[in-house]
């Protein structure tokens, strides 16, 4: 079986609970949004043709050239490509298997992935609402939200009720392709976790590397 794929590279995990991580990324292509934010539109837009598919096998292959156990499905929108994936995931039992995804597709291959970062997206993506696909009540699911501007708290506090969202499975991230816009997000952001009891997340890639390729 083949899977689409934008590229795999070996780095550590910049968000979230694993932030800091060794970890294999196999960064999967094609997505059905279209956030106006979005830094990997490289997997997803016309103007780029950058995806291929690549059979399973030659897949594995490259991920175990790295010295390293820890594997972070991303995309994109992987969940749109379970079946390859379903395939792919049980012949690296060994491995620690963590997906991203946005919440829109339901999940259909729990057994086989530790950990699941869902990352719904909000009015500020410019993306229509959609329904969570992802329930709330899997120990190994968590929610990661990007935060734009203060007030998109309001939605997100909304949404979490709506959706039964406990704040110990919510992390705020802040929006930003550049080390400086991050930063000075990070700071008014944490002062909101600090006072909401949300977990925060860097985005550890971009403040190292900034909206770099393959990091
Ligand atoms: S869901 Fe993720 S990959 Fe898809 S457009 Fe939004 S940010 Fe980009």
């Amino acid at each position: 079986m083949k899977l689409l794929v934008n590229e795999i590279f070996y780095s550590i995990q910049g968000e979230g609970p694993n932030v800091g991580k060794p970890a294999i990324f196999l960064r999967l292509g094609g997505c059905n949004l279209k956030c106006k934010w979005c830094d990997s539109k490289f997997t997803w837009h016309p103007k780029y043709s950058e995806n291929q598919n690549l059979l399973n096998i030659k897949i594995i292959q490259q991920i175990k050239k790295f010295p390293c156990n820890h594997l972070v499905i991303t995309g994109g929108e992987p969940l749109l490509q379970q079946n390859g994936l379903k395939e792919l995931l049980s012949e690296l039992k060994n491995y620690y298997i963590e997906i991203e995804t946005n919440g829109s597709i339901p999940l259909k291959i729990w057994e086989l992935i530790e950990h699941i970062n869902c990352s719904p997206k909000l009015k500020n993506s410019d993306n229509l609402p959609y329904p969570l696909q992802i329930s709330p009540t899997d120990k190994k699911v968590i929610y990661k939200f990007v935060v734009k501007i203060k007030s998109d708290l309001t939605e997100i506090k909304s949404y979490c009720k709506k959706y039964k969202i406990p704040k110990s499975k919510i992390w705020l991230m802040p929006e930003g392709t550049s080390r400086n816009k991050i930063l000075e997000k990070s700071k008014w952001l944490i002062e909101i976790c600090k006072k909401e009891g949300y977990n925060f997340s860097p985005r550890l890639h971009i403040m190292l590397w900034g909206n770099k390729r393959s990091t």
